[in-house]
């Protein structure tokens, strides 16, 4: 049986999207190893998330990697910077946002893509999203293929030709409502994921950030219950 199915990376971060696509990779039939990055995020709330969702999930391991970006800063994630509130669906498709971290995903998914070459895999599934997102340009279908590309040239198993890496978004073009319905048909329980960019200390949701705002409209076109745990002194 573990010869005959393949072994996946899939980047976890603890949000909703993520946990989503790791259920889509164990629905697609994939081994998944969870790849979390701790990288001195402001939210680090969404690390435990993340090993809930493992554990819950059934990966076949969870690493944490860090790599504090905090030494670089440059986005309210990770240096001292306000977190934008109760901003407007105009403005939050505007422009790209404070909470932006200088080229992330591409941070991520080399990592990934180290990992999954050690591993003897060739595949990589991430939760980008390029419909309900912030404006962020490493979700984009333009970066994601053009990053399969230098996958296949950046590799000793890219260039033997063991195989052709493929990194898997499939929730690229879905919507935040649609991505609830997928991962509610695929059991998954968003009550352990994470999308706060701000949350207290006791790792209750501001219900203000974008990301706050995203997820809570998600719920609402889903016609889902939102489990998320805001702060009491959020109005909803
Ligand atoms: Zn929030």
């Amino acid at each position: 049986m573990t010869t005959q199915t393949k072994a996946a990376v899939v980047l976890l971060s603890g949000g909703l999207d993520s946990a989503t696509a790791l259920a889509v990779a164990r629905r697609d039939g994939f081994r998944c190893h969870a790849l979390t990055i701790a990288y001195g995020q402001r939210h680090a709330a969404e690390l435990e998330a993340a090993r809930r969702v493992a554990a819950a999930l059934g990966v076949v391991e969870q690493r944490v990697v860090r790599l504090d970006l905090r030494a670089f800063g440059g986005s309210a994630l990770t240096a001292d910077l306000p977190i934008p509130q109760d901003r407007s669906a105009e403005e939050m498709t505007g422009g790209i946002p404070i909470t932006y971290v200088p080229a992330r995903n591409t941070v991520f998914l080399s990592l990934a893509l180290a990992w999954a070459e050690v591993l003897g895999s060739f595949d990589i599934f991430m939760g980008v999203n390029a419909i309900d997102y912030s404006g962020y340009p490493d979700c984009r279908p333009e970066f994601v293929e053009a990053f399969e590309r230098l996958a296949n040239l950046a590799t000793r198993a890219g260039v033997e030709g063991r195989g052709h890496f493929r990194v898997h978004t499939p929730l690229i073009n879905l919507s935040k409502a649609d991505i609830i319905r997928r991962g509610v048909g695929l059991g998954v329980d968003f009550h352990l994921t994470h999308s706060c960019y701000d949350p207290a200390p006791d790792g209750a949701a501001c219900g203000r950030c974008d990301s706050c705002q995203l997820r809570r409209d998600g719920f609402r076109a889903a016609g889902v219950p939102d489990p998320t745990r805001c702060a009491a002194a959020v109005v909803k």
